[in-house]
């Protein structure tokens, strides 16, 4: 099976703490590298983990709060330090290029190579990445400002015709592109070659789901759906529901919530607010909603299958 793994660079909310800097993750999806959000110090993550943060391709940036983005204008200034030469497409909010730029512009910062912003400011799940082999599509999200989450899928693969059925069926250019798309060939003397008994099925899509922030929303329960992982921020306790209505924010009980109406394989909460030393209590917390939940700690890799 192809390679899709989640490295968890900082999991926690608002501020950096001894226990966990603030949101940012890297996909690797068939060895393209894809960073979600960069919030402070999480290239120091990328280093200690060792992980090859020059080959990271896209990065995509859910919304402007600063635990969100302070880290970005920092990460592409130390990559044209280490010799960086590759573009680097980057998706997030409008603000989001002027908010980069006068940075390195007020500390004197050159960047010697490309770095394209797309705007991202969908209503709608909206595709902003297409390659051969996975899309992905960013979601509106509910939060105090525009917020998008994402999610990254695998496109199918091609069914694997059995060897022996080419040369028993004799079959054309034209049928073996037919059964490699999954669709059954009938021929006009009535002769019909099946996907389903002639091949090999390709592996299911696996896809990954960053919700963001967001509260407790049916709009991130559709975009989650049937997904392989789906990693919901968690930053409250039920306990603390007040402030997480506030601050549109959820508990964990509403990340688990999510992951059960959405149907995910399983869930990962992560966002944790800084007041809470001991975890446990949001992950039972989730775990008594959906059961197959786990706790995001920085430096974390998670296979998604
Ligand atoms: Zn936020």
């Amino acid at each position: 099976m192809r390679k899709f793994e989640l490295t968890v660079l900082g999991c926690g909310a608002a501020a950096p703490t001894p226990y966990f800097l603030t949101t940012s993750q890297l996909v690797n999806i068939h060895d393209h590298l894809i960073l979600i959000d960069c919030g402070e110090g999480c290239q120091l993550t990328l280093r200690k983990k060792r992980l090859k943060f020059q080959r990271i391709k896209y990065v995509l940036i859910s919304h402007m709060h600063a635990d969100h983005v302070l880290g970005l204008p920092g990460l592409l200034a130390s990559m044209n330090l280490l010799g960086r030469k590759s573009v680097i497409e980057v998706y997030g909010p409008q603000e989001l290029e002027s908010f980069v730029k006068t940075v390195w512009d007020k500390t004197g910062t050159h960047i010697d190579f490309e770095v394209n912003f797309h705007i991202v400011d969908s209503e709608i799940p909206t595709e902003i990445i297409k390659t051969g082999s996975y899309v992905v599509k960013a979601f509106p999200t509910k939060h105090r400002v525009k917020t998008c989450g994402f999610r990254i899928e695998e496109l199918s693969g091609a069914w694997n015709i059995k060897p022996y059925a080419k040369e028993k069926f004799n079959l054309s250019y034209h049928e073996i592109n037919q059964l490699k798309r999954g669709e059954n060939v009938v021929r006009k003397e009535g002769v019909e070659v099946k996907p389903s008994e002639w091949c090999v099925a390709p592996y299911p899509n696996r896809s990954y789901v960053f919700a963001a922030d967001t509260a407790f929303t049916p709009k991130v329960v559709e975009a989650s759906k049937g997904a392989t992982l789906l990693y919901h921020e968690a930053t409250f306790m039920e306990s603390e529901k007040e402030i997480a209505k506030k601050t549109m924010h959820s508990t964990a009980a509403d990340a688990g919530k999510a992951a059960k109406e959405a149907k995910v394989s399983k869930l990962i909460i992560g966002h944790f607010s800084n007041r809470y030393r001991d975890l446990e209590g949001l992950l039972n917390e989730a775990k008594a909603v959906f059961e197959n939940t786990y706790l995001a700690a920085d430096g974390d890799s998670i296979s998604i299958d």
